[in-house]
């Protein structure tokens, strides 16, 4: 309980919880225009859902929740067969998720993880069935137990028969001695035993009871909850089924190259002549600070720019404009880009348009790079031009 306490906390500081999207587009320069004129804009609020995330104190504007689950695959992409493996507390009867904290998510948000199941970011699989107590079915931790059938005694052993297939002696397990894998001797016939799986054949096995000698095939097998410390039957065991979460080998997994085509677009502009930075914190007019991928501001000029990413599965669509479009208008900076590996749904590119933001979409990283540059050096000609 302590732990689940402390990862809230850490949370917390992380980023902020909310994650409001905008619904539409009008009214977003509007608010910014109110903005500059107001100066208590608490009380001149009239649509709560692009208020709320405008306004909120120390909030980064509304965020797409992309640059989340970027940073979630690009964890699970070092991951052993991109697979997220739930661990689980059996003391505590509880389903973690360990690397969702490092997205700044708690570790049980089985929700969040589900959600990109349904964008098609994720795949859920089947990870095991725990059988639990059916009187305590929030307390995962139950063990097999074995019991001999006539004294109820748990002293049981298990006993083997082996055959050595090369001679045909046959003798209980307890006869061969295996500790020493590379010189294991048939008892019988003296012949090394090198391969035990191949040699030695084991045709039958049972149990012993150590307290009353009884040989049995079957022990009584029950099932023990161990935090509430009784046996139940195993017919009336419960099931819950944990799943793990597998990347899907989609476009979105490509989005894990962000981090490299970040560093690729930084340095082109440093070789433009720009001061640029990844993820920076900006403070807008509007007193607001919006977290940009990559920002560039010329050394020799007042130009700036911005540089946002996205890539979305079902394309780009309006509102990831508008997250773009607020910290964009907020910030006013000469040029302002959005790269992206994803198609551009219709309506977007006059969108891009209309508010002056520069479009470019292609499926190929080195495309995006390439062209970017091709963007900056025009730009970059002209203003030399004009000095
Ligand atoms: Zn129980
Ligand atoms: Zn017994
Ligand atoms: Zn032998």
């Amino acid at each position: 309980m302590i732990f689940r306490k402390k990862i809230i906390q850490d949370d917390a500081t992380l980023e902020p919880k909310s994650e409001q999207k905008f619904t539409g587009l009008m009214g977003i320069s509007s608010i910014f225009r109110n903005h500059s004129n107001e100066t208590n804009l608490d009380t001149k609020i009239d649509r709560p859902l692009i208020e709320g995330s405008i306004l909120m104190p120390e909030s980064d504007l509304p965020k797409a929740s992309t640059s989340k689950s970027i940073r979630l695959i690009q964890e699970v992409r070092k991951l052993e067969d991109r697979t997220i493996k739930p661990f689980v507390d059996y003391n505590e009867g509880r389903l973690f998720y360990p690397i969702l904290s490092k997205i700044g998510e708690v570790q049980d948000n089985i929700e969040y993880l589900d959600s990109l199941v349904t964008d098609g970011i994720l795949e859920q699989k089947i990870y095991e069935k725990l059988i639990v107590c059916p009187i305590h079915p929030d307390t995962f931790s139950s063990s097999v137990r074995l019991y001999c059938p006539d004294c109820h005694s748990m002293n049981v052993e298990k006993l083997k028969l082996f055959e050595h297939k090369k001679c045909g002696y046959i003798t209980e397990s307890t006869n061969f001695d295996f500790s020493d894998h590379n010189d294991s001797h048939c008892p019988s016939c003296k012949k090394p035993i090198k391969n035990f799986e191949k040699e030695i054949r084991v045709p039958a096995m049972w149990y012993q009871c150590n307290d009353c000698s009884e040989k049995f095939d079957n022990a009584v097998i029950k099932l023990h909850c161990r935090k509430h410390e009784h046996d139940f039957d195993t017919n009336s065991g419960q099931f819950v089924t944990t799943f793990s979460y597998k990347l899907k080998n989609s476009e979105i997994s490509i989005n894990s190259d962000i981090s490299q085509i970040k560093d690729e677009l930084l340095n082109l502009l440093q070789g433009f002549n720009f001061t640029a930075k990844l993820n920076v914190s900006i403070k807008g007019k509007s007193g607001n600070v919006h977290e940009i991928p990559i920002y560039g501001k010329s050394k020799t000029t007042n130009d700036s720019i911005l540089i946002f990413i996205k890539n979305q599965p079902d394309g780009i669509d309006q509102s990831d404009m508008n997250s773009i479009l607020v910290p964009k208008l907020d910030i006013n900076p000469t040029n302002t880009l959005l790269v992206t590996i994803s198609d551009i749904n219709e309506g977007v590119d006059s969108l891009a348009k209309h508010y002056g933001i520069h479009l470019i979409s292609e499926h190929d990283f080195s495309k995006i790079v390439s062209r970017v540059e091709e963007f900056v050096s025009e730009w970059y000609l002209e203003n030399g031009a004009k000095k």
